[in-house]
């Protein structure tokens, strides 16, 4: 038996474990679409241990799963400098200052705290810049760039003790002047407005296009799938390798065409496969929670047999059903 994503010819016993077309980390379903005998077991735990816990830790979609009480708070985990998110606060006294979430015990929820900075203010506009411990530019580069380093106020440390900020300073010849409290209160009532920056990268792309492969396998079975074709694809999913052309791109758009770009859309994971408009390659839209859509290129062009393979499903975070999107005319 050959498994789609290594080729690999392996005895049934190397096919044990099940693979989601979904990953199970973001919602199981009714009557779900899964895979048995097709990918084998080094391939899954491949995807599972290097791809997809990527997808479901370090990236927008996958922290929504907390939003949307797919996991439980508790289970939140803080990546630190690792993370592919920044997340700054995005109004008030301290706009611009870096952040990151936690799992607070006391509140039972994910919390924004601030991380260990220091801001430096810049005149014209004046306005704070935040840079963080290991960041903080030369003290002749501050002078060069309009930084005030004169005003005693013009310098303030977020989410550190002053102690620790003054020893920071002093090894960079910068003298620092508390001035009392400074930085975001800690008042757990307070909701503080956030811009997320997320890093998408090739490991990302990776998850989604292999949902869209699991998709395209789950309805047309290996064969169709085993085509030199998706070779392209199937080499970038299994084992990183770039192609010549973008195999996998962001859009803002929605994929369901009666949603609004910004603003609520419905609550769910879209997959839909497809020929592209050149009628010669297979295309796929994935969006996790309806959110940003990414836009697969699964075989361009393919050469093996022509068949309709267009179809296209919600999976409803809420009702956990796998719902078609376009129900097709039964036969008579
Ligand atoms: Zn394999």
């Amino acid at each position: 038996m050959k498994c789609v994503y290594c080729v690999e010819d392996k005895p049934l016993s190397s096919f044990t474990k099940v693979e989601h077309v979904m990953p199970q980390s973001f919602g199981l379903f009714r009557n779900n679409f899964t895979l048995k005998n097709i990918v084998c077991d080094d391939c899954n735990q491949y995807f599972g241990d290097s791809l997809e816990i990527v997808m479901a830790r370090d990236t927008f979609e996958g922290t929504s799963r907390f939003e949307f009480e797919l996991k439980s708070p508790k289970d939140f985990k803080f990546l630190g400098k690792r993370s592919r998110m920044i997340i700054k606060i995005a109004e008030g006294e301290c706009k611009g200052a870096y952040a990151y979430r936690e799992y607070s015990k006391e509140q039972d929820k994910i919390v924004i705290k601030p991380v260990p900075q220091i801001g430096f203010l810049k005149n014209e506009p004046a306005k704070y810049e935040y840079y963080l411990l290991d960041q903080i530019p030369s003290k002749s580069y501050l002078e060069k760039n309009g930084f005030d380093m004169k005003n005693p106020k013009a310098i303030r440390a977020v989410g550190i003790d002053v102690d620790t900020a003054r020893q920071i300073l002093s090894e960079k010849g910068i003298k620092f002047e508390y001035q009392g409290e400074a930085g975001p209160s800690e008042n757990p009532k307070e909701d503080w407005l956030c811009k997320i920056e997320c890093l998408i990268d090739s490991t990302i792309f990776r998850t989604v296009a292999k949902i869209a492969f699991n998709y395209l396998v789950y309805w047309e079975g290996r064969d169709f799938l085993l085509h030199h074709s998706f070779d392209t694809l199937r080499s970038f999913i299994r084992y990183g390798k770039q192609a010549d052309y973008p195999l996998v791109r962001v859009d803002d758009n929605p994929i369901l065409a009666d949603e609004p770009v910004e603003g609520r859309r419905r609550l769910g994971h879209i997959v839909t496969v497809n020929w592209a408009a050149d009628k010669k390659s297979i295309v796929s839209q994935i969006s996790l929670f309806n959110w940003a859509s990414y836009r697969i290129s699964l075989a361009r062009p393919f050469s093996g047999e022509q068949r309709n393979i267009r179809r296209g499903h919600f999976f409803s975070v809420n009702s956990r059903q796998i719902l078609d999107l376009e129900a097709r005319p039964i036969s008579p």
